[in-house]
């Protein structure tokens, strides 16, 4: 074997999960098509439980180092407000995709990830023992990578997935999108959010000082996806829909997308999974692609190394599949909704103003930010109490070495029994896997803990955290703890216990 896991793609999703393979002791390839990095960016933000996600990995300063609190969300260009809510990190911190992978790729060299650029995966055969993935380089002879898994994170074309015969089922595009970042010296606002007019919308967003970042989308125009979109077509639709080009010059780069809706029908083919866009594709609003693929990545880390090192069983595999499944088709739904409450029209705009009148209520407010910040996700995990499945929140402890908080915990990506009671009897059940979970004793500083689209709740008495954040069994605050399902969440989380 070359490598325990081969990754297709070296996008935000192929070098989150390199990362947290590499931080449970797996080694890991990531093979990627291009020479080098383009510094082009589709993605420019990040929600909340991508931010507390890099906050349980200890690396997300340096994101806030770069990027930029912003006060607001939106929901198809309408507003919506991300005042106080239930994370450390009540904000999308507007931040570019070339900064995101540049800060991953630096973690990833720091953990050892090995990345091959220009290797292009172009076939794939895997059998009983692995997969043998055939790459075009830049060299003359072809060359070959022997792993024991292959994930493709290799984009929404993903080369993986159609060699690997995954169907791609999904909604046409009804509209086509021009993006291109270019100096606009006659534009007399600094910022034009989501202008509508009669063809579709536009925007001119300032991201840095000295250029803007102009989106056009035209309604009811399709065009061919195969041919390289150009500065003069993004001229030429700002015009139809502003009337006037601004002067625009200088583009740094321009691209294309749409609001096609398609999702992988399974996320794993024996030894081939799929993660990020290769699995799902939909309308960018609301900013949620690059969030749900460092998601899926979280979820499938410290599932794929716990089989790779022969601790659980290859079906522990298949909970990826029905928990980010089932993610991704609510973002689809999501995005198709945006999609369609951005169509222009009379009928859209009385549409959008009483959906805007809708979401000034807290409510309507909460459940909207909830889902485009993934804050909401229920996995489904075994028991009754309401944090099981969710992701814990980051509660303030003290432990006998002093403050920490729950996400801090994390750090290493292993599971941690925390035992917010001191019960000898906890500690006991544990000691079977005490070479794979980490118990951790402390006290919550509060009685109640904010639990996103619950409210708030008594503190456990204890929990059992996966890797990526989710509670696999929690005991409730008063009560008997329930040491029969801990010992069951253990087991269907962990693998067996090393003895009895
Ligand atoms: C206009 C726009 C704005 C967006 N804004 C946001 C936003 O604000 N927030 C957000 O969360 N998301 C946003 N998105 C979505 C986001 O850009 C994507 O979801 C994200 O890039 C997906 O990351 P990925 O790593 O899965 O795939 P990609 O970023 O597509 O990376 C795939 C990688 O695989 C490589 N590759 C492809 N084929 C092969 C092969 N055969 N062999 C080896 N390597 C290969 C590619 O070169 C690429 O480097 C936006 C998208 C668009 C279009």
């Amino acid at each position: 074997m070359d490598a325990d896991v081969v990754i297709a793609g070296a996008g935000p999703t192929g070098l989150m999960l390199a990362c947290e393979l590499r931080l449970a002791g797996v080694d890991v390839v990531v093979v990627e098509r291009l020479a080098e990095r383009t510094g082009e960016s589709r993605a420019g933000g990040m929600h909340s439980r991508t931010l507390e996600v890099l906050d349980q990995r200890g690396i997300l300063d340096r994101f806030l180092a770069v990027g930029e609190p912003q006060p607001v969300g939106h929901f198809s260009g309408l507003y919506l407000d991300f005042d106080e809510f239930e994370s450390r990190h009540p904000y999308p911190l507007m931040i570019l995709q070339s900064a995101i992978e540049r800060l991953l790729e630096e973690w990833a060299g720091e953990l050892g990830v090995r990345v091959r650029f220009s290797s292009e995966v172009s076939g794939i055969r895997q059998d009983e023992a692995g997969v043998t993935v055939e790459l075009s380089t830049a060299e003359a002879a072809p060359a070959t990578l022997r792993a024991r898994y292959l994930v493709g994170c290799d984009g929404g074309r993903s080369t993986v997935r159609k060699l690997s015969g995954i169907d791609f089922p999904g909604t046409e595009a009804t509209m086509t999108a021009l993006i291109g970042d270019v100096e606009l010296p006659d534009l007399p606002e600094d910022y034009v959010w989501v202008r509508r007019c009669a063809g579709g919308d536009w925007s001119a967003i300032a991201f840095e000082p000295g250029w803007y970042r102009v989106i056009t989308s035209e309604y009811d125009r399709v065009v061919d996806r195969d041919e390289a979109p150009t500065f003069e077509q993004l001229r030429q639709s700002l015009v139809r829909l502003a009337g006037t080009d601004f002067g625009m010059h200088s583009p740094r780069w321009v691209s294309r997308f749409n609001d096609a809706a398609r999702q992988a029908a399974t996320y794993r083919d024996g030894r081939v999974l799929l993660a990020g866009d290769a699995a799902h594709i939909h309308f960018p609003a609301g900013g949620q692609g690059l969030n749900m693929g460092v998601q899926d990545a979280v979820n499938l880390g410290w599932k794929l190394a716990s089989v790779v090192r022969g601790r659980a069983p290859e079906s522990l595999l298949d909970t990826y599949h029905t928990e980010r499944h089932a993610v991704g088709e609510r973002v689809l739904h999501n995005t198709r909704a945006q999609s369609a409450l951005a169509r222009p029209g009379a009928q859209t705009d009385a549409l959008r103003e009483v959906f805007g009148s809708l979401m000034v209520f807290d409510d309507v407010n909460r459940h909207l930010r909830g889902m485009l910040t993934a804050l909401d996700i229920r996995y489904p995990v075994d028991g009754d109490h309401l944090l099981a499945g969710r992701r814990v929140p980051d509660a303030d402890l003290k432990t006998s070495d002093g403050t920490t908080r729950v996400h801090e915990l994390l750090h290493c990506a292993r599971p941690v029994l925390l035992d917010l009671r001191g019960s000898a009897e906890l500690a006991k059940v544990a000691g079977g896997w005490a070479d794979r979970v980490d118990v951790v004793e402390a006290r919550s500083e509060d009685e109640h803990w904010p639990v996103p689209g619950v409210g708030e709740i008594p503190a456990p008495a204890a929990l059992l955290i996966r890797p990526d954040g989710h509670v696999a069994w929690a005991a409730p605050a008063e009560g008997a703890p329930g040491v029969r399902a801990l010992r069951a969440a253990l087991t269907t989380w962990f693998g067996p216990a090393r003895h009895g």
